[in-house]
């Protein structure tokens, strides 16, 4: 357990190299695009200092919709969620950095407009839980399943940025 302290500082510091690379999907539903809000959605996900490492904007079909929301199937919206989400161009992403996908969350805020608090993505920019304009996956077995289903391997851009000495040090 005595480490030297120069070889302590390496197992930090690759420590957190790995955690530099979790990453989530997000996406910005049609209501998001049609609202124009894409730009501002983006900008304070890059602000915060998340790496965009996967982006396209596509229609998905109201079956890759299905896909995408499988776990909600038994739930009375499915049907209205599936048919909103496949009516028009969603941009679709995936953001990387240490702690995105919950920290991505808290970004977005809670489910519901109503419940989300000021500062966040939906309690800034949405008011109905139906029209919430963006989606984030909930953990990291859904983020690896959503990344996978939207995006090919290739798709995903592996790079360094110059900021990131500023962002982690
Ligand atoms: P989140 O998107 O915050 O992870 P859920 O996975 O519970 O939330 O739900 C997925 C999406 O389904 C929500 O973002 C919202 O668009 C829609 N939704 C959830 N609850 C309702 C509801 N009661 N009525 C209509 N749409 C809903």
């Amino acid at each position: 357990f005595a480490l030297p302290v120069a070889a302590y500082m390496v197992q930090e510091q690759e420590a957190h190299a790995a955690a530099q690379n979790e990453r989530t999907f997000i996406a910005i539903k049609p209501d998001g695009v049609q609202r124009g809000l894409v730009a501002e959605i983006i900008s304070r996900l890059e602000r915060k200092g998340f790496k965009l490492v996967a982006i396209k904007i596509t229609v998905p079909s109201k079956e890759f919709a299905q896909k995408h929301y499988h776990d909600l199937k038994d739930r009375p919206f499915f049907n209205g969620l599936c048919q909103f989400l496949s009516s028009g161009p969603v941009v679709a992403m995936v953001w990387e950095g240490e702690g995105v996908i919950k920290y991505g969350r808290k970004l977005i805020g809670a489910t519901n407009p109503q419940a989300s608090e000021p500062g966040t993505i939906r309690g800034d920019l949405a008011v109905v839980v139906g029209r919430n304009i963006i989606h984030g996956s909930d953990g990291p077995e859904t983020a690896k399943d959503e990344i996978n289903l939207w995006f090919k391997p290739q798709e995903l851009v592996n790079y360094k940025s110059n900021e990131e000495k500023w962002i982690y040090g």
